[in-house]
């Protein structure tokens, strides 16, 4: 397996991605990566699309997910690698924070719509086509509407913490979530761990917990880490025992981050999740 690349952590148009489940898989496979995952959020229509376009392409499909969750007051994205999408209980999960999603949405139209700006909530369903309700959707609406110039600066001013589009509010908790995702066979990883604004010593806090509740990895490589965050990621992942993956968060190619096919390898020092007891269990995609 060692001269496959790997790539764990992408986004179709199942969720806030711009690229078909299968043209994500067929630009994968140009990109010369050997094991994709797709791991929307909090969603898995996308996932039967994408492995019968990987059997087709000749790559190796993962069934994945990027479950939103909120753990001390604060979210995180676990992602969930090697699901079985026919999980009752995974699949009630999703339909529980389709809820809130739907809400939000509802939410964060009024609060927009208290600033003067019209007709959000629509506009974000336009590019959402019927996928679950994302921060992405709205964001390209206002920067459609000329409220800013790109997506980076309409988070910044409308839908971050304190931003008048912005609604706090519950997710998954961690306890639920990790559940969901072993429940449904798979191996969860805490993903993106370098990005969310917390403390050292909240951070460890947060990893001993996931350890407990059955979490097993840390996304050390990931298209949004520097040099620095793989290092310390690394070590962080040794210090609690957790196994390295590595994921572009690819959302489509107008992407601020990476593209496909460019993710850096993961040091040496790592166990990588794909040699973890537990992998490679595979599902019936139909
Ligand atoms: P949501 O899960 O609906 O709250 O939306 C979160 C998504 O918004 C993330 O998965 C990213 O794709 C996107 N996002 C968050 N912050 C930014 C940002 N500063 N610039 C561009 N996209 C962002
Ligand atoms: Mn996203
Ligand atoms: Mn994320
Ligand atoms: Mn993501």
């Amino acid at each position: 397996m060692s001269g496959l690349q790997f790539d764990l952590h992408t986004h179709s148009t199942a969720s806030d991605g711009s690229l078909a489940p299968a043209e994500l898989v067929q630009r994968a496979a140009a990109c010369g990566i050997g094991v994709l995952a797709l791991t929307d959020h909090d969603q898995t229509a996308g996932l039967s699309e994408a492995a019968r376009a990987a059997r087709e392409a000749g790559i190796e499909f993962v069934p994945g997910i990027e479950l939103s969750v909120t753990w001390s007051h604060q979210t995180f994205h676990i992602v969930g690698l090697g699901i079985d999408p026919g999980c009752a209980s995974l699949q009630a999960g999703i339909e529980r924070i389709s809820a809130f999603r739907h809400w939000r949405a509802e939410e964060i139209d009024r609060r927009l719509a208290k600033k003067g700006i019209h007709g959000a909530l629509d506009g974000a369903r336009g590019y959402a086509k019927g996928a679950i309700l994302s921060r992405t959707h709205f964001a390209h609406y206002l920067v459609a509407q000329g409220h800013a110039r790109d997506l980076r600066q309409v988070f910044k001013r409308f839908l971050v913490r304190n931003k008048p589009g912005y609604v706090p509010g519950e997710w998954a908790s961690l306890e639920d979530g990790l559940a969901w995702i072993q429940e449904a066979g798979g191996l969860a990883v805490i993903a993106h761990p370098a990005r969310y604004k917390i403390s050292a010593t909240r951070l460890r806090q947060l990893l001993k917990e996931f350890r407990e509740l059955g979490g097993v990895g840390l996304e050390v490589v990931s298209g949004s880490h520097s040099r620095d965050d793989i290092i310390s990621m690394a070590n962080l992942s040794r210090r609690h025992d957790l196994v390295a993956s590595a994921g572009s968060d690819y959302h489509g190619p107008e992407n601020p981050y990476l593209g496909l096919g460019r993710l850096p390898t993961l040091p040496a020092e790592c166990q990588p999740v794909w040699e973890h007891p537990d992998w490679g269990v595979t599902h019936n995609l139909g």
